[in-house]
C-alpha cells in the first residue's frame, strides 16, 4: 500500500508505506510498516500510483452505503464515469474508507514455483481473507484503457488492526459504509510497459 512523500526541497523522502504478507507458519495475514522496517522506496512487481504536489485544494468526496448491485464501490465510480465520459477516459486517484462492514481482501503468498497460466490458476495461489472495517484504502482508477494494457482500477487497503491487502470488493453489502475523496489527473505515465501481455487478474 505505497504511500511516500517523495524527496524534495532539501527534505528526505517519508515512506509512510504497508505491506501485507502471510505468515508462512499459520497462514495468516502481517500487515507491516513498510517504510520503518525494510528503509527503502523500492518495489517490485507493478505498481499503480496516484501522484500529486499534495497542496489543498477541492476534492471530490463519496460517500456511499448499501451496495446494490456487483460491482464493488471503484468498480460503479469508474463505470459512471466511463459511462459519462465515453471516449474520454478519466483517471482518478484517493482514499477512502470502508467503515463499516467487511470485505473480500487478497494477499499474495510466496511466489509460485512454476508459472500461473490463467485467473483459475492465480486465484487458486492469492490467498484470500475476509477483513474488518475500518479499513483505509488507497484507489487508483482510469474509466477506460486506451490501449496501454491498462489495470483499470487497483486499490489496496491498511488498518490499524493488522489487517490489509487487495480490495476486491465489500462481502456486507447491506450494512457497508464507504467515504472517499479523490482527484481526477491531468497526466497518465505507463512505465516499463511489458512486451508480452498476459491480460490476467490482479
Ligand atoms: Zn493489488
Amino acid at each position: 500500500m505505497p504511500n511516500v512523500s517523495t524527496r524534495g526541497d532539501g527534505k528526505p523522502e517519508v515512506n509512510h508505506s504497508y505491506s501485507a504478507k502471510l505468515n508462512p507458519a499459520t497462514g495468516e495475514c502481517i500487515l507491516e510498516n513498510y517504510g520503518e522496517k525494510y528503509k527503502t522506496c523500492d518495489f517490485a512487481l507493478l505498481a499503480n500510483l496516484y501522484i500529486s504536489e499534495g497542496k489543498p485544494g477541492k476534492v471530490v468526496e463519496v460517500r456511499s452505503s448499501r451496495r446494490t448491485g456487483q460491482s464493488n464501490f471503484v468498480s460503479c465510480m469508474r463505470e459512471a464515469l466511463d459511462r459519462h465520459y465515453g471516449k474520454k477516459p478519466v483517471g482518478m486517484g484517493g482514499t477512502f474508507l470502508i467503515q463499516k462492514g467487511k470485505a473480500k481482501i487478497h494477499v499474495m503468498p510466496e511466489f509460485s514455483p512454476c508459472p500461473l497460466n490463467g485467473d483459475e490458476a492465480v486465484n487458486n495461489w492469492l490467498k484470500f481473507f475476509d477483513m474488518s472495517a475500518p479499513l483505509i484504502c488507497q484507489s487508483v482508477y482510469v474509466s477506460r484503457d486506451l490501449g496501454f494494457d491498462l489495470r483499470v482500477e487497483h486499490t489496496h487497503c491498511f488498518s490499524h488492526h493488522g489487517e490489509g491487502g487487495h480490495y476486491h470488493y465489500d462481502t456486507t453489502p447491506d450494512t457497508v459504509e464507504y467515504l472517499g475523496y479523490f482527484l481526477p489527473a491531468e497526466h497518465l505515465y505507463r512505465i516499463d510497459r511489458p512486451e508480452q501481455i498476459h491480460k490476467l487478474g490482479w
